[in-house]
């Protein structure tokens, strides 16, 4: 089953950028989907387009099947992960972590459940008291993912998310990425610039540019020469 589609979506923006032209791609239930292409080619618009962060002016996204184009981000079935955690300063981890649920009004004892729960997932349980600026680059990040995965959501949208951790780090979430996808087996689109990044994490690789995808297969065949 498709979990996401983007059918026939195009985004001009105010200024007459045209960042997404007729682009069209689908990820399949469960599928680890990357977008990857040179800066400038719409990656993020096309992503913050699912989310619901930007309008687009044709085409649909479906999301479960359901058309969202007029459905409010915060009513999508959908996580996004940020490159810069957008953790909140004064809460500690385990609040940041909560806060989507509290929001949604979870009850509580459900919502410390599903905390503990990513906490564990992520290696992170010793970790929850403590505030964001008590945190490295690694562990930042991997909060930001617990906040995402305690929403329990059908789908990941993650855009750049490792890019402002050093290159040591990158390689050892890279592959915790992997495994984490391999356990929770949730839908995500991951959006990047990075061919190895590209190669490593995708069930799929779709190749934009200039606002449109230019091909779609898997890392093996994509990059074997
Ligand atoms: P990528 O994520 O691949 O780097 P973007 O989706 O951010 O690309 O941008 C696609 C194109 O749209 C670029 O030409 C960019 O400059 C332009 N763009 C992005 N956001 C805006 C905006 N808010 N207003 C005008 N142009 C924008
Ligand atoms: P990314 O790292 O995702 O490519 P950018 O640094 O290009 O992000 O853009 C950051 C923000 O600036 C985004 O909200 C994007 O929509 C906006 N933006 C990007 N390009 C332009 C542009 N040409 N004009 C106005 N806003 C832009």
């Amino acid at each position: 089953m498709a979990a996401i589609e983007l059918d026939r979506i195009s985004k001009r923006f105010a200024d007459g950028t045209v960042a997404i032209d007729d682009l069209s791609l689908t990820a399949a239930d469960g599928e680890f989907l990357i977008l990857v292409g040179p800066s400038g080619c719409g990656k993020s618009t096309a992503l913050r387009s699912v989310a619901g962060l930007e309008t687009i002016d044709g085409g649909e996204i479906r999301i479960g099947g359901e058309v969202v184009n007029d459905v409010a981000p915060p009513d999508r079935d959908i996580a996004m992960v940020f490159q810069s955690y957008a953790l909140y300063p004064h809460l500690t981890v385990e609040r940041n972590m909560a806060f989507p649920l509290r929001m949604r009004k979870v009850a509580a004892a459900e919502a410390n459940r599903r905390v503990a729960d990513a906490a564990a997932l992520l290696g992170i349980e010793a970790l929850l008291q403590r505030k964001p600026g008590q945190l490295s680059g690694g562990q930042r990040q991997r909060v930001a993912m617990g906040r995402a995965i305690v929403r329990q959501p059908r789908a990941f949208l993650m855009d750049e998310p490792l890019s402002n951790l050093d290159a040591k780090l990158r390689v050892q979430m890279r592959a915790e990425l992997v495994n984490l996808h391999r356990r929770l087996g949730v839908t995500t689109l991951y959006v990047t610039h990075d061919q190895v990044e590209a190669m490593t994490l995708g069930d799929r690789v779709a190749v934009l540019n200039g606002g449109i995808v230019q091909q779609v297969d898997s890392p093996h065949r994509l990059y074997r020469r």
